[in-house]
């Protein structure tokens, strides 16, 4: 299933990108599209339709001074798509951007843009924040320079290459019989959310070994078989969302008090009506995250 922050319309242009002077030109030419960041927040234009605020080449003259290089994001029906961080901009209203476009948080944007957009929202993001965060050489912190449209930072000090991370992190619904396991995240617990396990792989885990691990550490259960389900990019910064369903080989919980507040057993009616938004107390994440997705094709009898 596609979920929101995948369906990124765009040929990345991996031939294209290699050439320098390709990217200059097309940088330039009429037609280009840019989509400008502020602070991690997107342009958007709501004077119809909600849509990305994709701004013409016009806009790198006015801001080249006080921003870095732009990032190419890819081809689209041959026409090339940049996005450019313009967080050097101290006010967003001396752009002097048209009424109806507006900076907006990505999360937020994405609730309301078309399903390809919010993939185009993950990529720009995710590749801004990550140049952003990795100006230095990691192995002898000299400035590095961005190279193949924003796909690798070069140090010319000491030649290492640096390529944009991504973040693996396993999120799994458990599941035995007519029950399910939800836990609360000392993050989430403010909002009082209740959710599917999920933690970070370590190195030298598979997919099935990091949801054994998670779940005996967050839960103190055991598994039994672990099916995979769909993955969704999560750009808060670089993360990618493994999901999967677990079902459970043993019952009785022991929850790691430091990460969760609380781990339990829930009914799968009280999932239903938790993803409906009609439980008294239950409350689960939104559409927009894959976790309610894996809640629902459970809930729903669409895994076994
Ligand atoms: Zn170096």
């Amino acid at each position: 299933m596609q979920h929101v922050f995948s369906g990124n319309p765009f040929d990345r242009a991996e031939a294209e990108r290699r050439d320098p002077n390709w990217i200059e030109q097309a940088m330039r030419r009429p037609g280009t599209r840019i989509l400008p960041l502020w602070k991690l927040n997107v342009l958007i234009s709501r004077n119809s339709a909600p849509a990305l605020g994709w701004l013409g080449p016009e806009l790198l003259d006015r801001v080249s001074k006080q921003c870095p290089t732009p990032v190419l994001l890819g081809l689209r029906d041959g026409v090339a798509h940049f996005t450019v961080d313009v967080s050097g901009i101290e006010d967003p209203a001396s752009l002097g951007l048209e009424s109806g476009f507006k900076f907006e948080e990505a999360r937020a944007a994405a609730a309301d843009v078309s399903a390809q957009e919010t993939g185009i929202i993950a990529q720009a993001k995710a590749q801004i924040d990550w140049h952003v965060r990795h100006r230095f050489c990691s192995v002898c912190a000299t400035e590095t320079v961005a190279e193949r449209g924003g796909l690798q930072r070069h140090c010319l000090k000491c030649s290492a290459l640096h390529f944009p991370r991504t973040d693996p992190v396993v999120i799994m619904l458990v599941h035995k019989g007519d029950r399910c396991i939800l836990g609360q995240t000392r993050a989430r617990a403010a909002a009082g959310f209740y959710s599917c396990l999920a933690g970070f792989m370590d190195q030298g885990e598979s997919i099935e070994e990091a949801v054994r691990r998670e779940v005996r550490e967050e839960a103190g259960l055991e598994l039994a078989e672990i099916r995979y389900h769909s993955s969704q990019p999560w750009p808060f910064p670089s993360s990618l969302m493994i999901g999967c369903h677990a079902e459970a080989a043993t019952e009785t919980i022991h929850f790691d008090s430091e990460e969760m507040t609380d781990v339990r057993w829930y009914s799968r009616e009280d999932a239903l009506a938790a993803l409906n938004g009609k439980h008294p107390s239950l409350k689960v994440p939104g559409p927009i995250a894959i976790a309610h997705h894996l809640i629902k094709a459970w809930a729903t009898r669409d895994v076994r």
